[in-house]
């Protein structure tokens, strides 16, 4: 059942005891918009637990109660009142969906979440982040942001819109990242935390780099990686957006061999909507950036999802040959 924002701010306010969780595979905007409402749920009084199925990535131990984030433990927060999921669809929250025993309240900017399986949802996909959603829901209720608060809610904005660069960057994201430096965020010491990597991850990337194949007529570009060129390369995290800048081409993808037949995908677009893609393989995301898994062995997940890509940038090309027709 969808709600609104002020209903979902009473949902919280009822509760006592209150679990937040995210996405696995948890990114800024996941862990900077589950910090920043703990903060400022703790601040209401409220007894609250961050757990997230999925390791942190260092980087963000930056971030105030980065330390506080835990996996779930089935013998702890089974009584929580309500159950907050934050920038996701209830399919990605891992063990914690069987482990919290409590209604849920699901926030989120996806526009592929249809709120199956959530009791409430409240989404905007017009929001940049999700850490935008609660920076707005924390304003409505006239309270302060804390420095901690705004220092998460200002990471979920930044990281979500590309640093302040991408498609979804609204003179209100502005606007709220404004006023969240006015609580105390440096901008310069939250980036530098993030753009952090280890020498390894970089010669990682660099390996990946070279890797980058093109197709569709130099449309698409993409690095396909086995689970053995990932054990020899060390996370090359950052590489989709690297491959998002070659000249000429609609759409970058990413795709790693995490375990035999199970594939992780990204996908970013310059305009073109991947979520279409994505969604052919049960996965999801936003028009310009999506994800998914494919369950298949490695050649002939690759095959598929060409093949998807393909079909979509000839789509797209036979709409743009029928819009010079006109
Ligand atoms: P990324 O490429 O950074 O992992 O994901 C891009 C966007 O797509 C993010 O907003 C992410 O939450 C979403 N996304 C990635 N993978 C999946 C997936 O498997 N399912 C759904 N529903 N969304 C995904
Ligand atoms: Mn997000």
């Amino acid at each position: 059942m969808n709600v609104s924002l002020g209903e979902a701010a009473e949902l919280m306010s009822d509760a006592r005891t209150i679990v937040i969780t995210a996405h696995v595979h948890p990114d800024g905007d996941a862990i900077g918009s589950s910090l920043g409402l703990m903060h400022f749920l703790r601040s209401q009084g409220k007894e609250v637990q961050v757990l997230i199925d999925d390791d942190i990535p260092a980087i963000f131990d930056i971030l105030p109660g980065y330390e506080l984030i835990e996996k779930p433990d089935p013998e702890r927060w089974q009584s929580a009142d309500l159950l907050i999921a934050l920038d996701v669809s209830l399919d990605r929250i891992g063990r914690v969906r069987e482990m919290v025993q409590a209604p849920v309240l699901n926030i989120d900017h996806h526009i592929t979440n249809d709120g199956a399986l959530a009791d409430k949802l409240y989404l905007d996909g017009n929001c940049a982040a999700t850490a935008e959603i609660i920076y707005q829901l924390i304003r409505q209720k006239k309270k302060p942001f804390s420095q901690k608060t705004a220092m998460c809610l200002y990471t979920g904005l930044a990281t979500d819109t590309g640093w302040f660069r991408f498609s979804n960057t609204t003179s209100s994201v502005m606007q709220a990242a404004a006023e969240l430096l006015q609580c105390g965020v440096r901008p310069h010491v939250i980036s530098e935390a993030l753009e952090r990597k280890p020498f390894a991850q970089l010669k990682g990337l660099a390996a990946a780099m070279g890797r980058i194949e093109l197709f569709h007529e130099g449309r698409a570009a993409g690095a396909f990686l086995t689970a053995a060129d990932l054990q020899s390369m060390e996370s090359p995290d950052g590489l989709i957006d690297m491959i998002r800048v070659i000249d000429g081409t609609e759409l970058a993808v990413v795709m790693k061999e995490k375990e035999p037949d199970v594939c992780r995908v990204s996908m970013r677009s310059k305009g073109l909507d991947v979520t279409k893609i994505a969604i052919r393989f049960g996965g999801g995301g936003h028009v310009r950036a999506a994800g998914c898994t494919i369950s298949q062995p490695f050649e002939t997940a690759k095959k598929a999802l060409i093949e998807a890509i393909d079909a979509a940038l000839e789509e797209q090309e036979g709409k743009e040959r029928s819009a010079f027709a006109k």
